[in-house]
């Protein structure tokens, strides 16, 4: 058995990205300021978008982009059951609705048949998530859109690396927001992105960023810089700092490397695995790139003779960590009670909830502590 505990989702930090904070941290600036833009106009083209506007999380670019594009009370905006819970809650805190659709059972991501079902006159936007780093059908859901005159905020926190038919996810809906969490493909400790290709978005976002005054701080204090701000509009204090911008820059540079190690393990996991009464994660779509965020697993008792948490808890014991992506958010209780929805409303997302098991898979991980993986499996599984 292993000696130590491979941690699930552990981050890659590199010498690169500890001296680079060094750096920031002996520059003299340490908030919003030159390696945030840096950061932004760096990942903007790495997405193929126009504008990016770089934050401290993932939900506020989810939360920014909703307001940005006018959600507000009274509407209803269609996602996945099958998230984080951050895609839903900045629905509910622009005042607007969750209107939850199923999802693939085979993909984890939303159906667009399901999303276009679920419209209705109050409908304003679709937030598809881009589930384990598998980009969704974004051809039909921008058809839905443009059909029906509604907005997409793209949920890519998984999903930096993955495109749709050639098409790089960041550069498709109306704003994508992305996570640089610590255990995302990139990391910034805390920290995200909200790409767009529209001006105007992205300056009120950028403002929204940083309390709605009308020049950031790092203009703010330059020499040049105005004698005096105002609120243009109550914002948030949703900033990146250089110190976050720092690790992204040189974790930025490593995007390429890291997405194939984390390649290179998928394809072991996929050859050692295809023996194990496990449903493995179904291949990319032609043409798509897909992120390899999270590999995950099915385990169905009737066929692994023990249920995901048990399997769980066996690899555990084996020391070998593990994650669940996700408990449906319709089984939880704020959803469950505010929407009234409740158990069998969404079934293939409610199989994958109950079965679904996430598997160690970063770049810092070797082929060894993959094949351990594979042995505490095999075991567990005998
Ligand atoms: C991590 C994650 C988020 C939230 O990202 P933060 O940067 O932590 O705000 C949102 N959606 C999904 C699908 C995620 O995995």
């Amino acid at each position: 058995m292993r000696k130590d505990f491979l941690v699930f989702g552990a981050p890659v930090i590199g010498e690169e990205e500890i001296a680079e904070v060094i750096a920031t941290l002996r520059s003299g600036w340490i908030g919003t300021g030159p390696r945030v833009q840096e950061f932004e106009r760096r990942f903007a083209a790495v997405v193929g978008a126009k504008y990016a506007v770089a934050l401290n999380s993932c939900t506020a670019g989810l939360h920014l982009s909703l307001k940005v594009l006018g959600v507000g009370p009274g509407d209803e905006v269609i996602t996945t059951p099958l998230t984080w819970c951050a895609t839903a809650n900045v629905v509910v805190h622009v005042g607007a609705r969750p209107v939850f659709v199923d999802v693939d059972r085979a993909t984890g991501n939303i159906l667009p048949d399901q999303v276009e079902a679920a419209i209705t006159p109050r409908t304003k936007a679709i937030m598809p998530v881009h589930f384990a780093g598998r980009a969704c059908d974004m051809d039909a859901i921008m058809d839905i859109a443009r059909r029906h005159g509604l907005k997409v905020v793209e949920d890519a926190a998984h999903a930096i690396e993955a495109t749709w038919k050639g098409r790089k996810v960041g550069s498709i809906g109306h704003c994508t927001a992305f996570s640089f969490y610590a255990n995302k493909n990139i990391t910034t400790a805390e920290g995200g992105m909200v790409t767009t290709d529209d001006e105007t978005l992205a300056e009120r976002m950028r403002i929204l960023s940083l309390h709605g005054v009308s020049a950031d701080a790092w203009r703010r204090f330059r020499p040049d810089g105005p004698a005096h701000v105002e609120v243009i509009e109550p914002g948030f204090k949703y900033n990146m700092t250089d110190i976050q911008a720092a690790l992204g820059l040189r974790q930025l540079d490593k995007l390429h490397e890291h997405h194939e190690r984390r390649e290179r393990l998928w394809r072991l996991y996929d050859e050692a695995l295809a023996g194990l009464p496990l449903r493995l994660p179904a291949p990319p779509e032609p043409d798509c790139c897909h992120a390899r965020h999270l590999y995950t697993v099915l385990v169905d008792a009737s066929r692994a003779r023990l249920d995901r948490d048990s399997l769980r808890e066996a690899l555990r014991a084996r020391n070998i960590g593990t994650g669940v992506h996700y408990v449906a958010l319709h089984l939880h209780r704020y959803y469950r009670e505010s929407l009234g929805l409740r158990r069998g409303m969404f079934p293939n997302a409610e199989y994958i909830s109950d079965h679904t098991l996430s598997l160690p898979l970063t770049a810092g991980m070797t082929e060894r502590d993959a094949q351990d993986v594979v042995n505490a499996l095999r075991e567990a599984l005998a």
